[in-house]
């Protein structure tokens, strides 16, 4: 046993009349602070109050960084307690420099969950979660299509106000994307962005599952789409989308089982099968900005999808979500950042492909470069500049 402890109370539920929050009280070091996930009355019967299981998941990350042992007051269904201590917190320990092998102490909860059944998946509106839903939406097997998109306020949203936004993005799905396809969307809130600041990257293959296994009522399946392809696998501490393949399996129960979705095949691959499907057409949202609905196309992942798809050949199918008639008033602008960025996994896809076509034209090279050249002078000067700056404000 370490020095160090992670303690976890028992779950409880403080319902209110339109939602109800599944709370932690949690202690580590000398601090202690509430937890919670929080859903709509209509799914407050599948949340999960008998076992610790999206605690013990959240704050998984935290203990390994802490190298404290987590100490659970209540049970754990006994996959998750075997695969963290056996697979996730070993392997991780040695191969991550941030994290070490701490112990999970729980003990197994004794009761099977029944679950609705749902199969559920995390919805943006970008690539990675369009490609889950056109490959899962009429998938053969009943019990794998898809029944539900998630939308969730993890720490991954970026806004003053993130509860807000939530419910915003909640009401565009419902009114847009399960309108057509007769999916459910379930929004869950929590306070993860106040009581458990992280980099989000870092920790989105531990959060999204986290938020998921509150709600082991309702899922059976859920797909976590991947951003990377599997033979990119590398034990990534900044980015756990680089070793999700490893990390799902070990955050799978008896009741929801996760897949890693879509990474078999690149990001512009992805584009590709999608330049045919008319959700994506209607509906693709890369953009950073959630709040307006509308790609700004100014964003890198805008700035990168519409590349790729400048590429594919097919830009002019999806005038309805980006403004074509930019790019191609300013194709050299977007085109030079493209260059410049082609050191970048998502960037190089299109570089390469444009590369290959002889889309890539004299004048964005020549732009690329006065990029680059500006850069490193900003770079060189970087601490003249900001005495000089200092100095005038
Ligand atoms: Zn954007």
């Amino acid at each position: 046993m370490r020095d160090k402890a992670l303690i976890l109370s028992a779950p409880y539920i403080i319902a209110s009349e339109n939602s109800s929050k599944l709370c932690c009280d949690i202690t580590c070091s000398d601090r202690s602070f509430t937890a919670w996930f929080e859903v709509t009355s209509e799914y407050s019967r599948y949340l999960t109050a008998d076992r610790l299981d999206a605690f013990a998941v959240v704050f998984l990350p935290l203990a390994m960084r802490e190298n404290a042992d987590m100490i659970c007051k209540a049970p754990v269904s006994p996959e998750l307690i075997y695969q963290i201590n056996h697979y996730l917190t070993p392997v991780l320990g040695k191969n991550i420099k941030e994290y070490n092998a701490i112990t999970l102490n729980a003990k197994p909860a004794g009761e099977r969950i029944q679950s609705e059944g749902a199969a559920g998946t995390g919805w943006t509106g970008g690539v990675d979660s369009m490609y889950t839903l056109k490959t899962r939406l009429k998938a053969s097997e009943p019990h794998m299509r898809l029944t539900h998109l998630v939308i969730a306020n993890i720490g991954t949203l970026e806004s003053s106000d993130n509860e807000g936004l939530l419910d915003i993005m909640v009401k565009r799905a419902e009114a847009g994307i399960c309108a057509d396809t007769g999916l459910k969307c379930v929004g869950i809130n929590s306070n993860l962005d106040t009581v458990l600041p992280e980099n989000y990257l870092a920790v989105a293959g531990y959060r999204l599952p986290a938020a998921v296994l509150a709600l082991q009522g309702l899922f059976s399946v859920f797909y976590h789409s991947g951003a990377y392809e599997f033979d990119t696998f590398t034990f990534a501490g900044e980015n756990s989308a680089y070793y999700e393949m490893f990390l799902l399996p070990c955050l799978s129960t008896d009741a929801t089982v996760f897949y890693s979705s879509g990474s078999s095949i690149s990001r512009i691959e992805k584009l590709k099968e999608l330049s045919d499907y008319p959700y994506a057409e209607q509906y693709l949202h890369p953009c950073i900005y959630a709040k307006t609905g509308k790609n700004c196309g100014k964003c890198g992942k805008c700035i990168r999808t519409i590349a790729a798809l400048y590429a594919l050949g097919t830009l002019d199918r999806f005038d309805k979500v980006f403004d074509t008639s930019d790019f191609y008033n300013n194709k050299d602008h977007y085109l030079a950042n493209v260059i410049s960025n082609r050191h970048r996994q998502h960037y190089k896809e299109s570089y390469d492909m444009m590369t290959e076509k002889g889309l890539i034209t004299v004048k964005s090279m020549q732009l690329s470069k006065m990029q680059n050249a500006a850069k490193i002078i900003a770079d060189r000067n970087r601490s003249t500049l900001e005495k000089v700056l200092g100095k005038e404000k």
